[in-house]
């Protein structure tokens, strides 16, 4: 006999319609709650407020928490302004809830267990940039919301059903490759090629099966997209003649640099995250990426005093998911650095606040001399001199007592004395004119970043170390 266990099927497992009516896929999004005023917005959050937190209160990691900042009874927290006195917490916060319950920590909200009750669950991590990545467990629910969420970036970008869309992320334990296959397939009609990254396979076949399967749409971070582009010119490839490609969704930084290497093809840039999925995209008047205020609520803060700042300032990014029924997320403090640009009605016709592209992360910021800056920032303006790869590789240190950044190069070509003393020169005088700030340039020869960036091996580029510590 075989033995006889229910199967909580994927299919049966949520509400589709409620969840659809809740969170609006494409197209259905930009025609409805995309253009509704910023009051609506509120009246939409508000209503899913009490939901979310009760949730987050299942869980001992927010109870601990929220009853060591006084709060007894989060019944009685209803209304946006009350949620904002929640306490945030960090990513160091998570870590130490999985250090000191191994392996998931306090706050993953859901167990293997539950499966039978709630339907299906997955793991991923983050990508891992800075120390061990960490696990998340999804509902359903969470996966579904995120990847629609992810699917609205794309229709922004320009995916419609029927586009073959390479995805250059690197499959493996990491969230974010699953969710940009799931985000196409599930929501969008589009087909993923699932190439992966340069370590799967290698730029050069990369861009033969663009050209091959006739693929019109590409997502990756952005430096490895950069990379690719310029792969497939010494390969001899025309990209407008030679390929179908028609739009990019970018990930990481400034679209407009993989715009400039790709002869002008649409890229658009997105932002999120695995315990939130996608939280802000461009639109294509590319004013600044609207924020999904109708799955979040958001506030920028101060980097040290965690302040609430007015709009245009530069701080971290705070977050509350409101989708969330595996891992909750309220008064998240991402430490991903943006400015407000603006809460006016957007030429496309969207009031969802508009945010810029990120600066960088605020455990990354380096203060000098009253400047901010960021190993991000510096890379891209070294990027402006053709002779310089795309690969670098920052450090601070402290000497005499004072801070100071080293910004480490690659050249395309081999290095000559006049070639190294040339670039050198110039990298440092746009870095002062575009930082203001004074940085130490240190020029390397094709491949000799690797050792420290680990391009290529891990699912992003390392950019950044802080030796004034040691
Ligand atoms: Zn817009």
């Amino acid at each position: 006999m075989i033995e006889d266990v229910p199967v909580p099927y994927f299919f049966n497992s949520i509400d589709w319609n409620q969840l659809i009516n809740d969170y609006q896929p494409a197209p259905t999004f930009f025609k409805d709650h995309y253009l509704l005023p910023a009051d609506d917005i509120k009246k939409i959050q508000t209503s899913k407020l009490s939901k979310c937190l009760q949730h987050a209160w299942s869980t001992e990691f927010y109870k601990s928490r929220w009853q060591n900042n006084g709060i007894q009874d989060v019944t009685k927290i209803n209304s946006l302004e009350d949620h904002k006195k929640l306490p945030t917490y960090v990513v160091d916060d998570l870590r130490k809830s999985i250090a000191e319950k191994p392996p998931f920590g306090t706050y993953q909200g859901v167990a293997f267990k539950d499966t039978k009750d709630i339907g299906p669950i997955r793991i991923h991590t983050s990508g891992g940039t800075t120390g061990q990545p960490r696990p998340t467990l999804y509902t359903v629910q969470d996966r579904q919301v995120g990847s629609l969420l992810r699917a609205r970036a794309f229709y922004l970008a320009g995916f419609r059903p029927g586009d073959a869309v390479q995805n250059t992320l690197l499959y493996s334990t990491h969230n974010g490759p699953f969710i940009v296959d799931e985000a196409l397939y599930d929501w969008l009609g589009c087909i993923p090629v699932t190439t992966s990254a340069g370590i799967v396979t290698r730029s050069v076949r990369q861009i033969e099966i663009m050209k091959e399967w006739q693929v019109t749409g590409l997502v990756g971070f952005q430096d490895y997209l950069i990379q690719l582009a310029r792969t497939a010119k010494e390969m001899g490839i025309d990209l407008k003649k030679d390929l179908h490609l028609k739009n990019i969704s970018t990930m990481g930084g400034n679209p407009r640099l993989v715009e400039k290497e790709w002869d002008g093809i649409n890229a658009l840039e997105n932002y999120g995250m695995h315990e939130t999925q996608v939280m802000a995209a461009e639109c294509p008047e590319k004013a600044g990426m609207h924020l999904w205020e109708d799955a979040f609520i958001f506030d920028i803060v101060d980097i040290e005093s965690g302040e609430s700042l007015p709009d245009g300032k530069i701080g971290s990014l705070v977050v509350t998911a409101l989708y969330k029924t595996g891992v909750p997320v309220v008064r998240y403090d991402t430490k991903d650095t943006t400015r407000v640009l603006s809460r006016e009605k957007c030429a496309c016709g969207s009031s969802l606040t508009r945010i810029d592209f990120l600066q960088g992360r605020a455990d990354t910021m380096v203060k000098l001399r009253g400047v901010n800056v960021w190993p991000e920032a510096c890379g891209d303006v070294a990027k402006n001199d053709a002779r310089v790869s795309n690969e670098y590789f920052c450090f601070a240190d402290r000497i005499n007592d004072r801070d100071q950044m080293t910004l480490m190069i690659e050249l395309k070509e081999p290095k000559s004395n006049q070639s190294e003393k040339e670039v050198k020169e110039s990298v440092t005088e746009m870095l002062r004119t575009k930082l203001s700030v004074s940085i130490n340039v240190a020029v390397y020869n094709p491949g000799e970043l690797q050792k420290f960036t680990k391009f290529g091996i891990e699912s992003k580029p390392r950019r950044f170390e802080d030796r004034r510590k040691k």
